[in-house]
């Protein structure tokens, strides 16, 4: 691959993505995409317009205006867009950590008799936390998995320990270390032919990996909207489940909106039919603003298209390393096969976390994970391989200066 960036950035159909994001002042290159998507510019003057017109003009008849099918209309639509979806299936709600505590309590609760829970032991802390506590407050097994480091976790893996005893496999489709990319529709073929229900984290697929969970047979997900999907920080999370698992679903937060007709305020709970029993309180309606915008530019770039400008990316930042990282001990902590790669790419090296250190002082943004990881996430809408290359001649630079 060719290491100098004007020739990708001329051929790079998605380039004018880039200006229209809010400006860093000082920022070299931004590679924590994968972390917290930069805002569109646009997204502070919708903000402003809502509050003004919307919130300030129309009060609480907003409720009955819009507001309160949020995260159905906007779970529809990312549904449509980046999850392979059809209609029905999604909700905006909560965090990704309160989506998954729920979605795995009510898979559980759905499987009884079952008494083992799947979890690889380097998966995102929260999930495995989350996991722990289901299990000790069920009664349940944690059945752990050690995946490979700079890989993740593989079909075989899970055919060994999946049986009658198995209620869930609890996954990430992209690692949060490696980037690894699950092969989503074997595992789950898998853990179904035993019997039991997957739940995936999506938090770093969304945005950067199409997908396709109702064709890959998919029967539970959460994940993040402020990492590629650039909804803002702590912006609320999305959960899918697939249809006709709804009605088996009993998620522990039983709070007024996911009920069956809310405002009869009547005795008891009842859960809604439909994806909305997913729901616990009140919809984050301005916390998701800035996703409707992004949603709308990356309806306009296409997640094919963004798949394709996320290869050439991790493929040049490979490329980069290899030949000008490598001789200073760097060694590329993800797959090299574009297969099982996601959008990111974590090189390892000793002093990592001090390189990350004097990489932000030179205004080069990536983040360091333990113990000697720098990830680099370069959003396809908003990074340039300019950037790119930018960003890595500053760490060539502290390298070569000892
Ligand atoms: C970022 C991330 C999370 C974060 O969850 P929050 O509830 O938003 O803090 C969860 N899982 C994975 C795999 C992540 O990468």
């Amino acid at each position: 691959m060719d290491l100098d960036p004007s020739g990708h950035d001329a051929a790079d159909p998605l380039a004018p993505f880039r200006d229209r994001f809010s400006p860093a002042p000082g920022v070299v290159a931004y590679l924590d995409g994968n972390s917290l998507g930069r805002p569109p510019a646009a997204t502070a003057e919708r903000i402003a317009a809502f509050v003004r017109d919307e919130w300030g003009a129309r009060l609480i008849r907003g409720w009955d205006e819009g507001w309160w099918e949020t995260p159905t209309t906007l779970g529809d639509r990312l549904g449509a867009l980046a999850l392979g979806a059809g209609p029905g299936q999604v909700v905006l709600a909560d965090s990704t950590t309160v989506l998954l505590y729920k979605l795995a309590r009510a898979a559980v609760a759905a499987r009884p008799g079952r008494t083992e829970i799947v979890v690889d032991t380097r998966d995102f802390p929260t999930d495995r936390y989350l996991l722990g506590g289901i299990a000790a407050e069920r009664g349940l097994t944690l059945r752990p998995i050690t995946t490979d480091p700079a890989a993740g976790v593989t079909p075989s893996q899970i055919a060994d320990v999946v049986g009658p005893s198995t209620a869930l496999v609890s996954l990430s489709h992209v690692a949060y270390w490696s980037g690894w990319r699950a092969d989503m529709e074997q595992i789950t073929g898998i853990a179904h032919d035993a019997g039991a229900l997957v739940l995936w984290d999506l938090s770093h697929s969304v945005g950067s990996v199409p997908l396709e969970l109702d064709g890959w047979g998919a029967d539970l997900a959460a994940g993040c909207s402020y990492k590629y999907l650039n909804g803002g920080p702590g912006a609320p999370a999305f959960a899918y489940a697939r249809r006709d698992l709804l009605p088996s679903l009993n998620q522990p937060v039983q709070g007024w909106t996911g009920r069956r007709d809310p405002f009869a305020m009547a005795p008891g709970y009842d859960p809604e039919p439909g994806v909305r029993r997913l729901l616990s309180g009140t919809p984050p309606v301005l916390g998701l603003l800035p996703l409707t915008v992004s949603l709308e530019m990356l309806a306009e770039a296409g997640v094919d298209a963004v798949r394709a400008k996320s290869e050439k990316l991790t493929e040049y930042v490979i490329a980069l390393v290899d030949a000008r990282l490598a001789p200073f001990g760097v060694t590329i902590g993800s797959p090299r096969d574009v297969a099982h790669r996601g959008g990111h790419v974590t090189l390892r090296v000793p002093g990592a976390r001090e390189l990350v250190t004097g990489m932000q002082e030179r205004g080069v943004i990536p983040d360091f994970r333990e113990p000697d990881g720098i990830r680099i996430g370069p959003a396809p809408l908003s990074t340039s391989f300019t950037e790119v290359r930018d960003g890595l001649a500053v760490l060539e630079e502290l390298l070569s200066a000892g």
